[in-house]
């Protein structure tokens, strides 16, 4: 009997109107079984990170900018499905509201082929939330109605009962319809609705671009000059409770709103550092130019183990040496009682907190958080034998220091920190312009970044980005790389980091 082929399944699935955090969790498990990823323009390029091993097909822009043909796509995940694949067929919003996703549905149906459908949250709906306008509201709407301002034009109006979208329901929602405002206001006003009926245009909303404009029937048109697609047209009396409602977009609470912020932390430690900047209203685009991990050959690290007793400290540059160091004690097993009687120093309260996981508290941590300036700080240290677990990028300045005042020192490889290759999705949007603010917590991120763009920066970038660093090792790389630092942290943490560029940021926007 020949071998009967795996049966492929397609998944439409709703990414939400932007903010990654808006998909549903069914749709990040389907997107994490996909082998294909088939996605367009409207959903959130950060949402790709749960496929990581999937191959990756844009349709929302070819070599020459133009969308592909639907009939191309449908034939795309016919083909994938029927070839065994699972398919994830990533649509913005829902896939139903004015997403084709019916007609790939049909087509699929046509083929035998299976396919789930994974409603997404619609911007018709979550765009007006965003700017703090419900679309219904006791007393003052009852209805509302999802319209396409596409057609909306002298040339093409012919599918719209005029009659009916004035008269008829509370708020009207027009998706695509940015370009016919002019003539949607008109129309509207003709056929009935007070020119005193507030509108708002949201464009990019959830997003950290998010743009709101509100007025009336009779002047939108000139107030949304500046608001371009994908934006959502709200009409009805609903706009006005935004003025009380209004909260995404208060500074206050999101003040690195508008910001586009790399994040070239290593894999294993993006997402919290993504999460904190988000938090802030920051859009992120994670780009990790570089991956830790075990060293290959652990025999010096194990020889500097064995040999704890005769150490008499241990200084932890960074949270990854104590694990990495004390992990490995456990794996020889051993445990924590071997660090006895030897004297802790570590720099920073990030590594502080990552000793204390282990149930250690650290004899000493100076107050300035950099290598170069612990040999001033540390006190006496004639004659001690100082062990530095580190990775395979030197210290700046801690072992020289160390021995000039009189301290015997070795340094054994904990860890190694490699560069990566570069994620072509986040590479593209530095590439293209699409960030404002390059983010470093070590010399090592800012060197891989730079070797990612052939180590020519300003001419790469068509707006080169300023830089934001955790410590000065880093900074000086950066200034090197011929980066511009933008803001200098006044603690060397992530949170003095956020804080500098909180500061920064307000001093720039307008
Ligand atoms: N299926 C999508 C709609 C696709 S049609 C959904 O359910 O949201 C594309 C239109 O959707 C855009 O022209 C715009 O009107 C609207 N849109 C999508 N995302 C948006 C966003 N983040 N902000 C404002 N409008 C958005």
């Amino acid at each position: 009997m020949p071998p009967t082929q795996p049966a492929g399944i397609v998944y439409l699935i709703g990414a939400g109107p932007g903010d990654p955090g808006l998909i549903t969790v069914r749709g990040i498990e389907r997107l994490k079984q996909a082998d294909v990823v088939v996605y367009d323009r409207l959903a959130n390029h950060s949402l790709l990170a749960h496929a990581r091993q999937a191959e990756l097909i844009d349709v929302g822009k070819q070599p020459d900018r133009h969308p592909v043909p639907q009939a191309e796509i449908n034939a795309l995940l016919v083909e994938k499905a029927r070839a065994g694949r699972v398919v994830a067929r990533l649509k913005g919003g829902d896939p139903f509201v004015f997403g084709r996703g019916g007609e790939e549905a049909l087509a699929l149906m046509e083929a035998g082929l299976p396919f789930e459908i994974v409603p997404g949250i619609t911007s018709a709906i979550a765009g007006p939330a965003y700017a703090g306008v419900p679309v219904t509201h006791r007393g003052m709407a009852y209805s509302f109605a999802v319209i396409t301002g596409h057609r909306a034009s002298d040339a093409e109006d012919v599918s719209y009962n005029w009659e009916y979208l004035a008269k008829g329901p509370d708020t009207i929602l027009f998706l695509m319809g940015v370009s016919n405002l002019e003539y949607i206001a008109t129309q509207l006003v003709a056929y009935g609705r007070s020119p005193d009926t507030p509108v708002a245009l949201v464009e990019r909303a959830s997003r950290t671009a998010q743009k709101t404009v509100s007025g009336t029937l009779a002047d939108i048109v000139e107030r949304a000059a500046d608001i371009g697609p994908p934006a959502i047209i709200i009409i009805g009396e609903v706009v006005s409770l935004r003025e009380s409602l209004r909260w995404f977009d208060r500074p206050e609470r999101h003040p690195l709103l508008g910001l586009r912020v790399l994040n070239t932390r290593p894999l294993a430690q993006a997402g919290e550092f993504s999460r904190r900047l988000m938090e802030l209203g920051a859009e992120v685009v994670e780009l990790p130019t570089t991956e830790i991990g075990p060293v290959a050959d652990s025999g010096p690290l194990d020889d500097a183990i064995h040999r704890l007793p005769t150490w008499d400290w241990l200084i932890f540059a960074s949270a990854n040496s104590v694990s990495f160091f004390i992990d490995r004690l456990l794996e020889l097993g051993r445990d924590v009682r071997s660090l006895t009687g030897v004297r802790l120093v570590v720099l920073g309260q990030a590594t502080a907190a990552t000793l204390r996981q282990y149930g250690l508290a650290a004899d000493f941590i100076p107050t300035r958080q950099t290598s170069r300036d612990l040999p001033a700080e540390i006190g006496d240290v004639a004659g001690r034998r100082i062990l530095l677990p580190r990775s395979n990028v030197p210290l700046a300045g801690l072992a020289e220091g160390l021995r000039a005042q009189g301290a015997l020192v070795e340094s054994v490889e904990a860890y190694t920190v490699r560069p990566v290759e570069p994620d072509p999705v986040a590479l593209s949007a530095l590439v293209d312009g699409g960030i404002d603010v390059l983010t470093f917590v070590s010399p090592s991120a800012v060197t891989a970044l730079a070797a990612m763009l052939n180590g020519r920066l300003g001419e790469t970038l068509p707006a080169p980005p300023v830089a934001i660093c955790l410590g000065p090792a880093t900074i000086e790389a950066a200034r090197a790389a011929g980066m511009q630092v933008a803001a200098i942290p006044k603690r060397h943490t992530v949170d003095g980091l956020l804080a500098a560029l909180v500061g920064w940021y307000a001093k720039v926007r307008t």
